[in-house]
């Protein structure tokens, strides 16, 4: 998503503009990182460059932590950064230093905000995504998911692990048996 600030560049500190997000796409490949995001961006010139303070909400493809299907979840987007312009005469004529972590206005004095908003969803995630809240999740006794139909290990999951456990001690006892078992 580019934003030409060619003009606003030339304006006087605190000039501003408002743009609306429309389904704009939004794209880092290197992160093979798609999005078609709608909000709005607001944007002012800043000593540095441009202040961007923008809001983004759109849909997110997750997978559930529960049953491990894929949906799609609506999320939002905010963040506040300013991006440096380093061809800005303030700016050099300032002696401002540029970060590596800053955001650059390029070279055609366009503004891409795809790195800002692939950066800011990182942390809007939810961290344990669910399909729905009452998920049931998958057996994990045979895997079969809960949600679609019951699959006979109703026993419940800790009475399943009891009997693998049961069945390894019975194996190891056996085989002590076998060994003599003169300390017996
Ligand atoms: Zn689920
Ligand atoms: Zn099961």
């Amino acid at each position: 998503m580019l934003i030409n600030v060619s003009t606003l560049l030339r304006e006087p500190l605190g000039s501003s503009r408002d743009y609306r997000a429309d389904t704009e796409a939004v794209a880092v490949p290197s992160a093979a990182f798609h999005r078609s995001v709608s909000g709005r961006v607001h944007l002012m010139r800043s000593e540095r460059g441009v202040l961007v303070s923008a809001r983004f909400d759109y849909e997110v493809p997750l997978e559930c932590a529960r049953c491990l299907r894929t949906f799609e979840a609506p999320l939002s987007v905010e963040f506040d950064e300013e991006y440096v312009a380093l061809d800005d005469p303030h700016a050099t004529a300032r002696g401002q230093r540029v970060d590596p972590d800053d955001f650059l206005v390029d070279e055609h004095r366009h503004l891409d905000l795809s790195e800002a908003v692939w950066q800011y969803e990182q942390s809007a995630l939810p961290l344990l995504p669910l399909c729905r809240p009452d998920c049931a999740g998958l057996c994990p006794a045979c895997g079969a998911d809960r949600n679609e139909a019951r699959c006979g290990c109703d026993a419940g999951e800790s009475d399943t692990r009891w009997g693998a456990l049961r069945a390894l001690a019975d194996q190891l006892r056996t085989r002590e048996d076998g060994d003599g078992g003169s300390e017996a």
